[in-house]
């Protein structure tokens, strides 16, 4: 109406001498002159003129030169100043809830004006935003649920999507959607913006947008690898160093058979050759034999805690930036630095932690310059590799590993262990040092460990095991899954879609039409597989979460059951101990981790450790995943509170019976013969058990199935841990019947489980297994 369209004319008038009041000003005045000397200033009128002639365009520059904090402001000043101010809507998407905090606060404050006013944030269960906020920073994940309840986007005139460098699941999600929506909204803007030059790949995603990149400046960074930091600073690692952050009595030597022997990952094998490379014979003997003692599987601690010394004793001032995996890691090494006479002496040392759950006072002191004579140390996730700029950095230690986490249910991700980071990753990490001088990066790892590092991380799309990725899109209403995901930028293979999808529907997450199930929409909130969200669950439900957390967290870790060469045999029968008969190598785990637990409480979790070829290092890390899986349940609303944990069972079969629901469909049959066992599953025919399961030494089994959480080929299927159930067990916790009728069910058991067909059976059973399932779907 008239009357309206007067109303919002004058309010953009308004807003226009409102904003030039503030330039005028002398605090105004001195903003500005800072936010011209950004790189992006330089770009500014290309920018809004590309902007302003093209629907799409995508921006690259370096970390830092003002991307985030600028652009989105650029083209919020200029609609204010054609006097579009009150009808514009910008939306400024961020991957973590952190930086769009802390960016909104920092636009905020460039603006004169406090957040909330034409600036504001969005993240899940808290935002500031007011009736005039026309720029709103937000998570990704926000948007897309927006998107869920208003697929049009009414009223939002740009969208601009930030740090799609990183192609982290949401905003591979979001750019389908997006690049659905624009047709049908001519108007609306999307600019994308990336920390690196790889901006063709996006271009061409969408039609040849236009790419501006912005040129910027960064001092050298001299690079340091492991070899050289031992030379520089004369540090010897040990057998006994490798104790470091986790206590590990081991010698180091044992755990490297045991790698060697699972083969780990091809990282572990390239720090093998590093150590017996040509190149490492140059360096001095003592380095050398340092070096061999290197543990690619621990952080080291005492290593990081070293080179801060180093750097606070010997060279100029600076701050210094560590690279960590997560904010456990970075507080249990604050912790351990704040006991140290240099590092924790707040005279000298100002020592900050940097992740996403820190509060914005903490949050200044980062960006902060020290008093003269304090150094500050920061330690951060890889948030600091582009979201944030700590501009006085002139060292950097990165210890080339990364863990992803994150606290937004939409963001969740199935990965909790920390993984090596990629060669573009090691860079961006080295150039935060040379940001005003000249720079040194120290890498915590030997050169030819980052020569093995892959070129660019893989898209978090196609990283994401596909049941959790099909569960995601089920959860965020997106469609048919092979529609969706066929028009990603990099989409995952069609065939792997299909059998996720089959996958899903056998353990009763989507019904047959592809809908997510009661059950389907509890699994997509744990950021977990869907297998082991399936257990705990059931844990919860059958009140014996307690033993099905640490199995649970077993599985996602690693085997904590160490079986060194030389002493082979001592090794399997420290773990057929922990077995006793019970024909179940996840329950040897509970019993060994239990022990654990209780000689932890007298002091000797250690010496338990050696007398029963455990790992001290894996058990820790199965308990600190314990937690997590705790708080995630409860935050879920699955368990109420801690005290429960009293009560809980540890029943055996009552554990037995929820494995199988998650670990189903992965059964195979077991006939024992005269001397030997033979066993088969439906797909593979015959199959054989690794050596080290509790299963493979007994000459007999005295149940009908195994179910296990692994199956590997090599010349034949091999089989890892796995735990002996009954028919009943399979019969009501294998895979689900509420998709359709007990036929149906009994049809998949099918080839397993004819001889149940018998008519009186199949209805009690039938009875059972809709209570069960009624419970399971509540
Ligand atoms: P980009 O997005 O291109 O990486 P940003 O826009 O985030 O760059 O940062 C531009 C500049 O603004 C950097 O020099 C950074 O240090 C500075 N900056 C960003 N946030 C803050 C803040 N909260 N306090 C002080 N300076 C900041
Ligand atoms: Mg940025």
């Amino acid at each position: 109406t008239p009357v309206a369209e007067g109303i919002l004319r004058r309010k953009s008038i308004q807003l226009r001498n409102k904003q030039q009041d503030w330039q005028e000003s002398v605090e105004g005045q001195k903003m500005q002159e800072l936010r011209k000397s950004l790189p992006a200033y330089k770009e500014k009128e290309a920018l809004l003129n590309a902007i302003s002639q093209n629907q799409v365009i995508v921006v690259s520059g370096e970390t830092g030169c003002g991307k985030t904090t600028q652009l989105p402001q650029y083209i919020l000043e200029s609609e204010i100043e054609s006097a579009r101010g009150a009808t514009c809507s910008i939306i400024c998407t961020q991957p973590r809830r952190i930086s769009a905090m802390s960016v909104a606060e920092r636009v905020a404050a460039e603006r004169g004006e406090n957040l909330g006013d034409s600036v504001g944030y969005k993240v899940r269960l808290e935002g500031i935003k007011g009736r005039d906020t026309r720029l709103l920073f937000c998570t990704t994940g926000i948007l897309l649920r927006r998107l869920l309840l208003d697929r049009s986007l009414q009223g939002v005139t740009h969208v601009i999507v930030d740090e799609i460098h990183e192609r982290g699941m949401n905003e591979d999600f979001l750019l389908i959607v997006l690049k659905e929506l624009l047709p049908r909204r001519p108007e609306l803007k999307l600019i994308l913006m990336s920390a690196t030059l790889n901006a063709e790949l996006f271009s061409s995603y969408f039609h040849g947008a236009p790419m501006i990149h912005i040129p910027g400046f960064t001092y050298p960074v001299r690079s340091y690898f492991l070899e050289n930091i031992l030379e520089m600073t004369g540090y010897r690692l040990s057998t006994y160093n490798q104790i470091d952050n986790y206590g590990q009595e081991k010698s180091w030597k044992m755990q490297k058979q045991q790698t060697v022997r699972k083969k780990k990952t091809q990282i572990a094998s390239a720090a093998e050759d590093a150590l017996e490379g040509a190149d490492m014979r140059e360096l001095n003997p003592r380095t050398r034999e340092s070096l061999s003692c290197w543990n690619p599987d621990s952080i080291g601690f005492n290593l990081i805690e070293n080179v801060l010394t180093h750097i606070c004793k010997k060279e100029r001032a600076g701050a210094i930036l560590v690279f960590m995996t997560g904010w456990d890691d970075i507080n249990s090494l604050k912790d351990q630095l704040h006991s140290h006479p240099l590092l924790g002496d707040p005279t000298k040392v100002l020592l900050l932690a940097c992740h996403g759950s820190m509060d914005s006072s903490e949050q200044k002191l980062i960006f902060n310059k020290p008093e003269d004579g304090i150094r500050k140390i920061v330690l951060a996730t890889n948030m600091a590799e582009t979201s944030i700029t700590i501009n006085d950095v002139v060292f950097v230690v990165d210890c080339g590993k990364a863990k992803e986490t994150s606290y937004d249910a939409l963001n969740n991700t199935p990965c909790l262990l920390p993984a090596w980071i990629s060669k573009a990753s090691a860079r961006q990490r080295r150039g935060r040092a040379g940001r005003v001088q000249p720079g040194e990066s120290y890498h915590l790892y030997p050169k030819s460990v980052y020569d093995a590092f892959a070129e660019y991380q893989l898209p978090e799309l196609l990283r994401t095991p596909l049941q959790c990725l099909c569960l995601q899109i089920k959860t965020l209403q997106l469609g048919s899954i092979s529609d969706f995901l066929s028009k990603a930028l990099q989409p995952p293979e069609p065939l792997s879609v299909q059998n996720a999808i089959e996958y899903l529907k056998i353990i009763g997450a989507l019904d047959d039409n592809e809908n997510l199930t009661v059950l389907g929409r509890k699994l997509s909130v744990l950021p977990v597989e869907p297998k082991l969200g399936k257990m705990l669950i059931l844990g919860a439900i059958f009140n014996c979460l307690d033993p099905i957390m640490t199995v649970v967290a077993g599985l996602s870790v690693r085997d904590p059951f160490l079986t060194p060469f030389d002493k082979k045999d001592l090794a399997e029968s420290a773990k057929a101990q922990f077995s006793g008969g019970d024909n179940s190598d996840h329950l040897a785990l509970l019993r060994a981790y239990d022990g654990w637990k209780a000689a932890e409480r007298q002091q000797s979790g250690g010496e338990y450790c050696w007398r029963n070829f455990l790992s001290l290092q894996t058990l820790r890390a199965i308990d600190s995943l314990r937690k997590q899986f705790y708080h995630l349940l409860r935050d879920t609303g699955l368990v109420d509170n801690m005290e429960k944990c009293n009560t809980w069972s540890h029943d055996q079969h009552l554990i037995r019976a929820v494995l199988c629901s998650g670990l189903f469909p992965g059964i195979c049959s077991v006939v024992n013969k005269e001397k030997s066992v033979s066993l088969k599953t439906m797909e593979d025919g015959p199959v054989l058990l690794y050596l080290n399961s509790v299963n493979a030494q007994e000459p007999r089994i005295p149940y009908p199935w195994l179910v296990f959480n692994e199956k590997v080929k090599v010349n034949s299927v091999f089989l890892r841990d796995s735990t002996a159930v009954s028919d009943s067990v399979v019969l009501l916790f294998g895979g689900t019947v509420s998709r359709g009728a007990i036929d149906g069910h009994l049809k998949m058991l099918g080839g397993y489980l004819e001889f149940f067909m018998k008519p009186g059976l199949a209805a009690t059973y039938l009875t059972l297994k809709r209570e069960l399932d009624e419970l399971i779907h509540m």
